[in-house]
C-alpha cells in the first residue's frame, strides 16, 4: 500500500462531505470511503470495481460524477502518471511527490520533505508554480 491514508470513521467521513457540501447519499458515502480511506491512487474502473463489492447497482455515472464531484470540493487529488492514460485519484491532502514503480505501475507517497530540489528559488523566479509533485520513475524493491 502505497497511500498514506487516514482512517475515518463512517461518521467522521459524512462530516467531511458535508462540510464540503456534498450530500451523503448512501452511493456517494461508498465512493468517498474507497477513494479516501482504502484505495491507493485507484483510477476509476478500480473504485467501480470496489465499491460495486457493496453496492452492486451502482452506476459507472453516478462513481464518475461523485469522483469528479470530490475532487471539485478539495476532498481528492486527480493524479496523472507517465505513460499512463488513466486518470488516478489521491485521497492524501498533504503536499508530497509520487515514485511510481515502472513495472507494477504502483504508485507511493514520498513526503513533501523527502524530495529536496535544489533550485526551487530560481525557478520559481522565472515560472509561476501552481502545484509542486516530483515525480520518481523507478523500481520498488518487494523482498
Ligand atoms: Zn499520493
Amino acid at each position: 500500500m502505497g497511500n498514506k491514508l487516514p482512517a475515518l470513521t463512517r461518521d467522521e467521513l459524512i462530516r467531511r462531505l458535508m462540510d464540503a457540501g456534498v450530500a451523503p447519499t448512501a452511493q456517494r458515502i461508498a465512493v468517498a470511503q474507497y477513494v479516501m480511506c482504502e484505495g491507493d491512487h485507484p483510477t476509476a474502473e478500480e473504485v467501480a470495481n470496489a465499491v460495486r463489492t457493496r453496492l452492486p447497482m451502482i452506476s459507472r455515472a453516478t462513481i464518475y460524477n461523485t469522483l469528479g464531484r470530490l475532487v471539485e470540493v478539495g476532498l481528492l487529488r486527480e493524479v496523472r502518471v507517465p505513460h499512463d492514460e488513466s486518470l488516478h485519484y489521491d485521497g492524501n491532502l498533504d503536499p508530497h511527490h509520487h515514485l511510481i514503480d515502472k513495472g507494477s505501475g504502483e504508485i507511493v507517497d514520498l513526503d513533501f520533505n523527502e524530495v529536496q530540489i535544489a533550485n526551487l528559488d530560481l525557478l520559481r523566479e522565472r515560472y509561476r508554480f501552481d502545484k509542486l509533485v516530483v515525480t520518481i520513475e523507478g523500481t520498488i524493491p518487494h523482498a
